[in-house]
């Protein structure tokens, strides 16, 4: 039993619980057990979708967008405007000769402020199906907010509505007024804050910002870069906070985790966006269970309160060798799962002992499996010193992934702290410039206490969760296939001023 000081994200929480996932009345539910909060500091004093038997004679105000009007005829002067918001829809009844003008110019997804009192639905007219199917409001006054274009795209409360993604993504206004978009957002929403609750409440942990304006360094995958104003000066988007959240861990933080924004050049996939979010986090004085043990229990006691219509197996979750999954299933992601098509169990799997370097294909240099920060295994850690090339192939490495049904959801590694062991990487095995990372190796001999971490990709997560088969159903803008942001127009063309002012291209060309 929830008490009534009980924190209102714990009531969110368990409230959603109880909600089977498919129910797209998700956010009308949640409202109702927890009263009118969503209506304070508003015009309206409720929600559509909260309305009852229970409020029968109030008189209530409600802001909402319109759905298709209903004219009564043949001598009935009576216009039935369903009213929805977020929470749901719920029916005015307007005496259509008093609002004969309004409501014959009325479009669908207008905009309006309907005063009116709660009456019961007349027994022939109660609709079960619809949490406010037992009543109507009866409209004493009805304002346009907000007159709407001739023409809207297309209508988000159309039921089994089907729209291009070219069009859904170019329209995404409209597009993150339907029910399923809705849904993923609240639940993204609710997921983030149980997250943050269990690591910075529950485990000590401190959220901490970190620069995306970052500087560019050899550490892994293809990054945007910024111009400056100084020429020849240029920033790099951080493709994670890897480098600062071990500068953290010197500086005592001790338990780190972000939301953080990640940007990465790469090939787009579907479940790849350019711009993207990871949990990220970082621990002092752990070892890989330690790392392990602590995901295990954020997902498990985030996902059994928050997705109950998803089969999430018991911790501790299964592990699988690098070596097994490659032999077995010819992937470093296995999908474990029984039935490919079952979105409603979650197998995940720890994939384990990766192998620290992997040779290039293409240029034959031997490069970090992960990234270069990830501590060879300690029986394996002389074979860094060894002059045979392959002995390097074989060094086992403290990285582990985390895979849910065949999609890596994260990864993570317990690190090296000793700033001659990254030193020695750096310079003798993956020969990249040492002084691109000196702040890091001045980090690492000013007092660097053992730490590990990993980040878990929280788009990733979410379409698991949202059983989304693409990332860009769980992110409010997302970028298309193509990597372009069809709402803006992002990426766009600069005129030759501004090109000139970031040294692009010449001054006065
Ligand atoms: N920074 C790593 C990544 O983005 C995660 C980690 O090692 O914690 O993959």
């Amino acid at each position: 039993m929830l008490s009534s000081l009980a924190p209102r994200w714990l009531m969110v929480r368990s409230v959603l619980s109880q909600i089977p996932y498919k129910c797209s009345t998700i956010a009308t539910d949640t409202i109702n057990k927890l009263g009118s909060g969503s209506c304070s500091h508003s015009y309206r004093s409720h929600l559509c979708g909260e309305l009852t038997e229970s409020n029968l004679g109030e008189t209530v105000t409600l802001c909402g967008w319109t759905r298709k009007k209903r004219l009564l005829g043949e001598g009935i002067d009576i216009a039935f405007v369903p009213l929805g918001d977020h929470s749901g829809t719920v029916q005015l009844t307007c005496d259509s000769g008093k609002w004969a003008n309004l409501i014959e110019s009325l479009r669908t997804e207008t905009v309006v402020m309907a005063r009116g009192v709660v009456k019961a639905r007349p027994e022939k007219d109660r609709n079960s199906s619809m949490h406010t199917g037992g009543v109507e409001v009866e409209v004493e006054s009805l304002e346009v907010l907000n007159e709407i274009s001739p023409k809207l795209p297309f209508l988000p409360s159309t039921k089994g509505l089907v729209v291009t993604e070219e069009l859904r993504l170019r329209e995404r206004q409209l597009e993150l007024r339907t029910p399923h978009t809705q849904r993923n957002l609240r639940l993204r929403s609710e997921v983030a804050m149980a997250m943050r609750e269990y690591l910075a409440h529950e485990h000590g942990f401190v959220e901490v910002e970190t620069p995306t304006l970052f500087k560019r360094t050899s550490e892994g995958s293809r990054e945007f870069i910024v111009p400056t104003r100084k020429p020849g000066k240029f920033y790099s988007l951080a493709q994670s906070p890897q480098q600062f959240k071990q500068l953290l861990m010197v500086g005592g933080i001790d338990r780190y985790f972000q939301f953080a924004r990640c940007y990465r050049d790469e090939d787009m996939r579907s479940d790849r966006q350019p711009e993207f979010t990871q949990v990220d986090l970082e621990m002092s004085f752990v070892d890989m269970e330690g790392v392990i043990g602590m995901i295990e229990g954020l997902l498990s006691t985030t996902l059994t309160q928050l997705t109950p219509h998803l089969h999430i197996p018991p911790t501790p979750f299964p592990r699988m060798t690098y070596n097994t999954a490659m032999e077995k299933y010819k992937s470093d992601k296995p999908d474990t799962r029984e039935d490919r098509s079952d979105s409603s169990t979650l197998n995940f799997l720890w994939v384990v002992d990766f192998p620290l370097f992997t040779r290039n294909k293409d240029t034959h240099k031997l490069e970090s499996t992960h990234h270069p920060f990830t501590a060879p295994h300690p029986d394996h850690q002389q074979l860094i010193y060894s002059s045979d090339q392959s002995k390097l192939e074989n060094i086992r490495s403290l990285h582990y992934d985390l895979v849910v049904n065949g999609v890596e959801l994260g990864g993570g590694s317990i690190r090296i702290h000793s700033e001659d062991l990254q030193r020695d990487v750096f310079k003798n095995i993956l020969k990249v410039p040492v002084e691109e990372f000196s702040h890091l190796l001045r980090g690492l001999s000013s007092g660097c206490p053992p730490h590990g971490g990993i980040a878990l990709g929280f788009d990733r997560l979410m379409a698991v969760l949202c059983q989304s088969s693409s990332v860009r159903e769980v992110i409010a803008f997302p970028k298309s296939y193509q990597s372009k942001d069809l709402l803006t127009g992002a990426p766009s063309s600069l005129d030759k001023q501004t090109l000139a002012t970031y040294h692009i291209i010449p001054k006065n060309n």
